[in-house]
């Protein structure tokens, strides 16, 4: 093993022993490790050494040619943009685990219809993605569209798995605020989606590597850890 893969095994521990430290028993929450522009051989490494079983990747293309090679039994999880022309790849792909990044009734339409076009034999588990800061540059649904959203999959996705709620928060919370006001809406998304449709009970995806503790602390049960597990990225492109 090299010192880099060593390092990408140690870091995955000492993340799920902080995970540990904050749910203390009380929940279970998924580690999702975030492998965008880091090569297969780096997600193999967590894979073998650390027996880490959920990846997130944010390119389609990046997405299908890892799959194709990786394990079978990895469950991945589309965190990034989807557009509604590559849904049927993204759809055929086995052993996608969820989208988490599902911002409108019209999306989920366009993968629900991708999956009966590609045959996939299992439902696919979605998140919908919420702009919880009402910032103009990140995507998700308006907080208020949620209930909508959310009553729209579940009567009319037959191949979606409304799993549950899912954002990415403003980047320059410094805490000093008390409890992050993203967390706080997304959690007050998932009361409001829960009590109109009944016997619903939903996840939050929230948390990356800045703020993942804070996040558990807050209900969080999917984490999304890119940076902390991997190292970091290449500036964006
Ligand atoms: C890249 C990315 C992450 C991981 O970010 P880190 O800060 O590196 O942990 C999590 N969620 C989404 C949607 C991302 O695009």
């Amino acid at each position: 093993m090299t010192d880099n893969h060593a390092h990408i095994v140690e870091n995955i521990r000492t993340v799920r022993k902080n995970m540990d430290a904050v749910l203390q028993g009380r929940q279970n929450a998924t580690l999702v490790a975030v492998s965008k522009y880091k090569p297969a051989d780096d997600i193999k490494a967590a894979y073998e050494g650390a027996d880490q079983k959920h990846f997130g990747e944010n390119y389609v293309q990046e997405l299908v040619e890892k799959s194709e090679i990786l394990p079978r039994d990895i469950a991945w999880h589309f965190i990034g943009n989807l557009q509604s022309n590559k849904c049927k790849v993204v759809a055929a792909i086995p052993n996608l685990y969820a989208v988490e990044t599902i911002e409108s009734s019209k999306k989920a339409d366009s993968l629900n219809k991708a999956c009966i076009q590609v045959s996939r034999e299992s439902k696919i588990n979605v998140f919908v993605q919420i702009n919880t800061s009402g910032e103009e540059s990140k995507s998700g649904a308006e907080p208020s569209a949620c209930v909508e959203i959310a009553k729209h999959i579940v009567d009319n996705c037959p191949q979606l798995n409304l799993l549950g709620l899912m954002t990415i928060g403003a980047p320059d919370r410094d805490g000093s605020e008390g409890e992050n006001p993203d967390f706080v809406c997304l959690r007050e998304c998932k009361s409001k989606v829960e009590q109109a449709i009944p016997g619903l009970s939903l996840e939050l995806s929230m948390g990356m590597s800045a703020d993942y503790q804070e996040a558990l602390a807050a209900g969080s049960t999917n984490i999304r850890v890119g940076s902390t597990i991997f190292g970091s990225r290449p500036p964006k492109q």
